[in-house]
């Protein structure tokens, strides 16, 4: 009789399997920093580039496996890479296309965190950078120099909303070899193909980044990114960067995501209905200047929006009449009940942020206070009752 092993060792090799096939709505969570290898000549044989197997926890799971390959179908790409948030998808972009004497160049309206990246980070390692109006696609060709090796483009802006020409900013960039990089938290991969916008794939972008954090998530409690292509060799490039970074996502935020990804597309629509509802209603309102959502006409960039998407995300911008002192629109924020104040997209809950558009766009002619809305799950009469007392609370009667 051979001898039983010690308890922890049968507890930690017990020879059970639980029998295959098991199959359920959603995918199983796997969770691992080590990978077991059957054999020495498995080991030997991993492969980083293809997925084909497993080596290391941070290198793919089943889980992550699984979530980049949705993330990817959503997106209209081939490959996806899954990063710790939204910023960080940014920053893998950059530092993996990006060396000593190059120059990227960004949007003036771009997520500001991604220009500090530019301004505080990128210069330290020899990487230049300047800004371009997107509104201008003359701007852009103006912009591109011999050391340009990645544009960055957003649609839409950042707070502000304009929605720029899409197609003609890639068609530029294409023309003199720069490689181009979208952020498209906004289209979240439901309000136009990131890789041919508005039907024409010759106008797609080289690679599209998300913050999963907004729209895949929509819980308010995940922060994660995506990094897709459709180029095999760009993004073997960029999953070398990501390797070699260090760059991983848990499990359980993985899970979160897969929970989360089929009802996208509804959440986006049901998002999208409500913000335009709002967005509608401040039109009428004496105390704003601009209601700045891209799908309202007259709203800077509409046309381009019209004309590349179908839907628009459940956000929007109302820029104060100059003659209201910031402390009154700070009074109004202050003065809201349902909507809280706070960063970030997407979440059940609808939000409010103050900007002074002098500090976000320095050198640009946008002046004044802008509040942004982020549309949550709340009835629309609810927070228009909400808008509506705030404004009385801040404003009078
Ligand atoms: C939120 C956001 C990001 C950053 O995402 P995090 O996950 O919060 O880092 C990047 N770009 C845009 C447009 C965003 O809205």
């Amino acid at each position: 009789m051979p001898k039983r092993p010690a308890l922890p060792t049968e507890l930690i090799h017990h020879p059970y399997t639980p029998p295959a096939g098991f199959e359920a709505p959603q995918p199983g969570v796997f969770k691992a920093s080590t990978v077991i290898f059957p054999n020495t000549a498995a080991l030997q044989a991993r492969d980083w580039k293809e997925k084909n197997g497993y080596t290391y926890g941070l290198h793919g799971t089943p889980t992550t496996f699984t979530l980049e390959e949705r993330i990817a179908t959503l997106e209209g790409g081939l490959h996806t890479l899954l990063v710790p948030s939204g910023l960080a998808a940014i920053t893998l972009v950059d530092t993996s296309l990006l060396g000593q004497g190059d120059e990227v160049l960004i949007p003036d309206n771009a997520y500001g965190p991604g220009k500090e990246l530019a301004r505080q980070e990128l210069k330290r390692w020899g990487i230049a950078h300047r800004f371009y109006d997107a509104m201008d696609p003359g701007s852009l060709a103006a912009a591109i120099g011999p050391a340009t090796r990645l544009v960055w483009l957003e649609a839409p802006g950042s707070i502000t909303m304009e929605f720029p020409d899409l197609p003609a900013l890639v068609r530029i960039a294409r023309a003199r070899g720069v490689t181009t990089a979208l952020d498209n938290t906004w289209g979240a991969g439901v309000a136009f193909d990131p890789f041919a916008p508005g039907g024409d794939g010759a106008a797609g972008v080289d690679i599209s980044v998300q913050a999963l954090t907004k729209f895949p998530s929509g819980g308010g409690d995940v922060l994660m990114g995506s990094v897709t292509t459709r180029d095999d060799a760009l993004h073997l490039r960029l999953k070398a960067t990501h390797m070699h970074m260090g760059w991983g996502v848990g499990a359980n935020d993985a899970e979160a995501l897969l929970r989360s990804l089929p009802t996208v597309a509804l959440r986006y629509a049901a998002q999208d209905a409500a913000a335009r509802e709002l967005a509608r209603w401040w039109q009428g309102r004496l105390e704003v200047a601009d209601v700045l959502h891209p799908a309202l006409p007259g709203s800077p960039g509409h046309a381009h929006w019209l004309r590349n998407c179908t839907a628009a995300a459940g956000l929007f911008s109302v820029r104060f009449d100059e003659r209201h002192p910031v402390a009154r629109v700070h009074a109004f924020v202050d003065a809201l009940r349902l909507f809280r104040i706070g960063y970030s997209w997407a979440g059940p809950v609808s939000l409010a942020v103050p900007y002074d558009l002098s500090v976000i766009r320095p050198g640009s002619s946008w002046r004044g206070t802008l509040v942004r809305f982020s549309i949550g799950f709340e009835a629309v009469e609810d927070l228009i009752a909400d808008l509506e007392q705030a404004l009385v609370a801040a404003f009078g009667g």
